[in-house]
């Protein structure tokens, strides 16, 4: 059974890099923010709740995401584990979680935010299949339109200047202190999150002695 928590600035790649580790290892990988989205694009009551917090870059309260994340905890399709992604945000939310659960590592992954702006300012979502783009280097074959299914690429509300500097501020302000409460009483490993998600994947498990990915040790194998 393995838990971590995987933090960093907005476009850090939080996402990729719970998915490849969530892949290889049979974990879940639960994204707060992903759950937010789909309440908001179902129309749900949530969604109502969450819609403008989210679309002007503000956290939701910690009573609905708190709740929001046992409900998900609760519901127990981790035989193996998970990895959690954009929780906990501030001190209060770090206190309930540690206070519930045992916690393995926490992986930040740290981006300046120079990049940060270019990064998320070119991020592209297909609102049907939900794959993400950016338009620096991994940019469709036709512009706006996604390569898997041919749906519409949108960018997310929450991605624009005004919305991310509201981001990068709570991000410094409250999300920063998480980490020194964390500092001291868990494992935390870091990893720098400008190279390609390849790179970053190996040094997340080196930094927490995972053996290198199956995909990539047969890489190496066939190239030995
Ligand atoms: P993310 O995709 O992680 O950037 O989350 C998108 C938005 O969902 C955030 O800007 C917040 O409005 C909301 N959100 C996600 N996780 C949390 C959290 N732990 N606490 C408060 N709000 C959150």
């Amino acid at each position: 059974m393995r838990k971590y928590v995987i933090m960093g600035v907005q476009g850090s790649g939080k996402g990729t890099q719970s998915e490849l580790l969530a892949a290889d290892l049979d974990i879940v990988h639960i994204s707060v923010g992903d759950i937010f989205r789909w309440n908001v694009q179902n129309h749900t009551k949530i969604g109502a709740q969450v819609r403008r917090v989210m679309a002007a870059g503000e956290l939701v309260g910690d009573d609905l995401v708190e709740s929001v994340v046992q409900s998900r905890l609760t519901g127990h399709d981790w035989n193996f584990g998970f990895i959690i992604d954009g929780f906990p945000r501030n001190r209060r939310q770090a206190e309930f979680f540690l206070e519930s659960y045992d916690i393995d590592a926490i992986i930040t992954l740290d981006l300046p935010d120079s990049e940060v702006r270019r990064r998320v300012l070119n991020r592209r979502l297909c609102a049907d299949c939900g794959i993400n783009y950016n338009l620096i280097d991994d940019s469709p074959a036709v512009p706006g339109q996604c390569d898997a299914c041919r749906g519409e690429l949108t960018t997310r509300e929450d991605d624009t200047e005004e919305a991310l500097a509201v981001r990068l501020k709570t991000y410094h302000e409250k999300t920063n202190p998480v980490l020194e409460l964390f500092g001291r009483k868990e494992y935390v490993v870091t990893a720098d999150a400008r190279p390609a998600p390849e790179v970053v994947q190996a040094e997340i498990r080196r930094k927490l002695s995972l053996p290198p990915q199956k995909q990539q040790e047969s890489q190496e194998n066939a190239s030995a």
